[in-house]
């Protein structure tokens, strides 16, 4: 019987950027990787030649999740969710803008996807988004009710398909050890940490959560390449590889080849730590 594995995730990027190591690295220890991307990702900061053509940056941005996939070897499924915008983005009034979608309607979106694949192991953003994009903060949200709700039997009976209650769910959340270490970095170079990002509207002094509440490091220095290259397909969100830019890529490998995890369900002790999401996890039962 197969590992299976599925992240419920904002954005188009957000599967390399983000935790393309991961996903790279499960693959290549033949889990099988679905991953659920909610929104178009029109929203997003974007180049200037996209400015005012939202259908064909959702034509380009769908393209460029196809070929991060492809390179990451993993199963794809859009929800189709309008993109958010960040905080005080005029998209986050959108009626059809995934922050202000149906809660039991998307919730249950969710549910359909985890009744059908049956993963073990379910993971979507913390609390905090990351850096509090709502987008990610409402993934978030319907992900952990939608782990909850799968298992019961009386919770989105229009599915149509089995109760399945995944084994474990984990939040995709970074220490800000190295958030600071960053912003040391940016205030090297006279660059305004409270100002970040492309659109100047990220402040990573609030960035990172605390590292005691990280419970799973997971090692991708052997997929490090696979990670760089599917980020590098994001070419219309810049193609970086998610770390920073103020580092040779060699030390990156070495320093930052780790993504972290919050173990959320089934908790574990304070202090506890892992370094494998299917950790003394037994072998699924035939079905
Ligand atoms: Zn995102």
């Amino acid at each position: 019987m197969t590992r299976k594995l599925l992240a419920v995730l904002a954005h188009p990027d957000d599967e390399s950027y983000g935790i393309g190591g991961t996903l790279a690295r499960y693959v290549a220890e033949g889990v099988e990787v679905h991953v659920a991307i909610a929104t178009d990702g029109a929203a997003g900061s974007i180049d200037e030649k996209w400015q005012g053509d939202r259908s064909r940056l959702i034509e380009a941005r769908a393209q460029e999740l196809k070929n991060a996939a492809n390179i990451l070897g993993v199963h794809l499924h859009l929800l189709g969710y309008r993109d958010s915008g960040y905080i005080a983005d005029a998209a986050n009034k959108h009626p059809e803008a995934f922050i202000n979608s149906d809660d039991d309607k998307t919730v249950c979106r969710v549910v359909q996807l985890i009744r059908d694949i049956r993963p073990q192991v379910v993971i979507t953003h913390d609390e905090t988004g990351g850096y509090y994009h709502p987008d990610h903060i409402r993934s978030y949200e319907v992900t952990t009710a939608a782990f909850f709700a799968s298992g019961q039997a009386d919770r989105c009976p229009n599915v149509g398909l089995l109760p399945y209650q995944p084994q474990r769910l984990y939040y995709n959340a970074f220490s800000n050890r190295w958030v600071r270490i960053m912003i040391f970095m940016m205030r090297l170079r006279g660059l305004d940490p409270t100002q970040g990002g492309r659109n100047k509207d990220i402040d990573y002094t609030k960035i990172g959560i605390d590292p005691a509440k990280i419970t799973t490091t997971i090692d991708y220095r052997d997929y490090w390449d696979i990670k760089v290259k599917a980020s590098a397909a994001h070419g219309s969100q810049g193609g970086g590889t998610g770390a920073s830019r103020l580092f040779p890529q060699s030390l990156q490998r070495l320093v930052f080849s780790q993504e972290t995890f919050i173990r959320v369900y089934p908790p574990v002790p304070p202090g506890y730590r892992e370094k494998d999401l299917f950790d003394a996890m037994p072998e699924p039962e035939a079905l």
